[in-house]
């Protein structure tokens, strides 16, 4: 069952949607990711495992446009 996220400024529902997240020629779905961030030279980032990552979801409020972002989990 999807949750139903109510903007708190304007308590109208919001909608769903989600955050592209670019890489190698391709669109992806962004992801959240537990614990710091890895750089390596020309601050390259580096991500090895994916474990423990999840999906991020955003919802956005028609009104004002306010976005919320949320790492359900089961999301991975
Ligand atoms: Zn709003």
């Amino acid at each position: 069952m999807e949750p139903i996220i109510k903007c708190p400024d304007c308590n109208l529902t919001m909608e769903k949607g989600f955050m592209p997240d670019k890489g190698r020629g391709e669109l992806r779905q962004a992801r959240w990711f537990p614990g710091n961030a890895t750089f390596g030279t020309c601050l390259k980032l580096y991500w090895f495992d994916p474990k423990g990552t999840r999906l991020i979801t955003s919802y956005c409020c028609p009104q004002c446009g306010l976005l919320r972002s949320y790492a359900f989990l089961g999301t991975n």
